[in-house]
């Protein structure tokens, strides 16, 4: 059961566990509200069309590697160890194939797998130069987050890991399989975990004490510690993203904005602003019309 496969373009792949069959109701989560800031139009095609996208090997790789740090907290701690890091990681992987078997094809042939394979495996070595996981106890992996602002906004996502100190102070931990960012990158990654830490503060009552990112390509972690106003200030920020994106989805004026990132958009040829023609809008998935409203981007 690949628990730690998410929706997230960028992130992570879709699967059962983690995909569409949560929501009920529009709601929104970091990684479309960051779409819909980058560009509308891709907030649409991913959110409300649901576009097919190409699933690439970083995807995959950072499913698995969530995967298997899930796993290996499922343990005892004095079995969490590299080694038995290493044994998880082929059945990891076999799970999350045998759940999207098109995966299959990122490969040519055994020899491109077992490189991938061992790739994946050097992530799951960085991690452990990061920290030691048999010192630790989390209260939560791979959590399905949910809360309604005063305002009406649901916000809805997935964390990777709660710990909490003795003390009660709680800190929130995100892996990130790719490299550390630059300033942009950063400023996602921090949207995101702020995103949560709202999300927490409001269901919990208690401030998480730090945020931290831990960058298991280049063995680097940032953390960051959350105030009071800080937050609330996002919480404006996010029902003001929400408002923007029910007027386009009412309106169905979803706008390309394009950018460098258009490289790596899967919907270039759809899209207006490169010469394309966007399928019919299908209208705003209002939670009454569908059961599974695409789960808007959790
Ligand atoms: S190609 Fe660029 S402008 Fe068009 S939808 Fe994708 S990100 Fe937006």
């Amino acid at each position: 059961m690949a628990k730690s496969a998410r929706t997230e373009t960028g992130g992570q792949l879709a699967s059962s566990a983690r995909g569409g069959s949560g929501g009920r109701r529009p709601a929104l989560s970091p990684s479309r509200a960051s779409d819909f800031k980058q560009c509308p139009l891709l907030y649409r095609f991913r959110a409300v069309d649901r576009l097919p996208e190409t699933p690439t090997k970083a995807q995959a790789r950072g499913t698995v590697v969530h995967s298997v740090l899930e796993r290996l907290f499922q343990l005892p701690a004095a079995r969490r160890d590299r080694a038995t890091a290493a044994e998880l990681l082929t059945p990891a992987w076999r799970e999350l194939r045998a759940e999207q078997p098109e995966l299959a094809e990122l490969f040519a042939d055994e020899h491109e797998l077992t490189e991938w394979l061992d790739s994946t495996g050097d992530l799951l070595e960085s991690y452990f130069e990061l920290e030691d996981p048999r010192r630790l106890d989390p209260e939560a992996c791979e959590l399905r987050v949910e809360t309604e602002l005063d305002s009406g906004v649901l916000l809805r996502g997935f964390v990777d890991r709660i710990d909490v100190a003795p003390t009660g102070e709680v800190r929130l931990v995100d892996y990130k399989t790719g490299s550390a960012p630059r300033q942009v990158g950063e400023n996602k990654a921090l949207f995101q975990m702020k995103f949560y830490a709202l999300v927490l503060w409001r269901t919990r009552g208690e401030l998480p004490r730090q945020l931290l990112l831990m960058y298991l390509k280049d063995r680097q972690s940032l953390a960051y510690t959350p105030d009071e106003a800080e937050l609330r200030g996002f919480e404006r920020t996010l029902q003001a993203i929400w408002q923007a994106i029910l007027r386009a989805g009412r309106s169905g004026d979803f706008r390309p904005t394009p950018s460098r990132l258009c490289d790596f958009c899967d919907f270039k040829p759809l899209c207006p602003a490169h010469g394309g023609t966007p399928p019919p809008y299908p209208g705003w998935p209002e939670a009454e019309q569908r059961t599974t409203p695409a789960e808007h981007g959790a």
